[in-house]
């Protein structure tokens, strides 16, 4: 039986490493824009977005053919009195959302040709204002990410409210996991980031490689992943715990190694890989294994 399986990894290119959310001193952050540009090109990244609450931080100093810090900003959807409420990331952007509901925010941002995320959705802040709830995180629509690891949210809440919110959609209608930062001082730098596949270092390539879900999230360990005659596959530089999860969130197939590999049913959903190893996680886009209307 032949089922059609989406990959999102089936593109060129190489995976290269880059930091969705981090602040400087133009807001909370400790780092001078330019200081903490700085820290992530000497930690190997090709990618920053500097996302600075409710403000745009340029600083193009750095920018050369293999490294680009890139505007986004983070803004606070408050409700009744600021600046309490959920935070907003918003990356491709050149300037802050200072109004609105989530939704028409969220619809801003995709309009002006920017890329929304969900961040640290089980945060309790802000005076518990601070959640996306499972409700938000399934009734919101246009937004791209969803934060599964921030050091300022709860990894395994978080990851089941994206399974829940994959569980409704399908391929055509995709919400990516990430990992990032959320770096404010030197103990959050550098612990989580994607590593996303682009054949050419633009702006351009970048934004397709994110939205098209063809990146991973990592708080340490590399890896590739793929599809293929029947099959999904993962590879992992180091030998790690490797669970293949389908949509229901039962777990498919477990290895210990570093390669997995799991023949597709036909009855999955979708497929997504996970691993863990002492230097911590590694998450896949999921595999849709359900005919998709593009
Ligand atoms: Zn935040
Ligand atoms: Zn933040």
């Amino acid at each position: 039986v032949s089922v059609p399986i989406h990959d999102p990894y089936a593109v060129p290119g190489e995976y290269c490493k880059v930091q969705l959310h981090c602040h400087t001193t133009e807001s909370d952050g400790r780092f001078r824009p330019r200081e903490l540009l700085r820290m992530y090109k000497d930690a190997g990244y090709s990618f920053v977005f500097i996302t600075d609450h409710n403000h745009v931080t340029r600083c193009d100093d750095l920018n050369d053919d293999s490294f680009l810090a890139l505007p986004g900003t983070e803004d606070t959807v408050s409700y009744l009195l600021q600046p309490l409420g959920p935070h907003l990331g918003r990356l491709f952007v050149d300037h802050p959302t200072r109004r609105g509901t989530a939704q028409e925010r969220i619809n801003r941002t995709v309009e002006e040709g920017g890329l929304a995320s969900l961040c640290h959705p089980s945060w309790t802040g802000n005076l518990w204002t601070g959640t996306w709830s499972p409700q938000a995180v399934a009734a919101l629509r246009g937004y791209t990410f969803l934060e599964i690891v921030n050091p300022h949210s709860d990894t395994a809440k978080d990851t089941a409210r994206w399974e829940a919110v994959l569980r409704e959609r399908g391929p055509e209608w995709p919400v990516w996991a990430v990992a990032v930062d959320d770096c404010h001082r030197k103990d959050q730098f550098n612990r989580a980031w994607v590593m996303v596949r682009i054949a050419e270092h633009s702006p351009q390539a970048l934004r397709e490689a994110l939205a098209s879900g063809a990146f991973y999230a990592s708080t340490g360990p590399e890896g590739r992943f793929g599809a293929g005659g029947g099959a999904v596959w993962a590879e992992f530089r180091e030998t790690l715990e490797a669970r293949v999860l389908d949509r229901e969130g039962r777990v498919r197939a477990t290895e210990r190694g570093t390669t997995v590999r799991y023949s597709v049913q036909g009855d999955e959903g979708y497929l997504r890989v996970e691993g863990a190893s002492p230097r911590g996680g590694i998450w896949s886009q999921p595999f849709w294994v359900v005919e998709s209307p593009r």
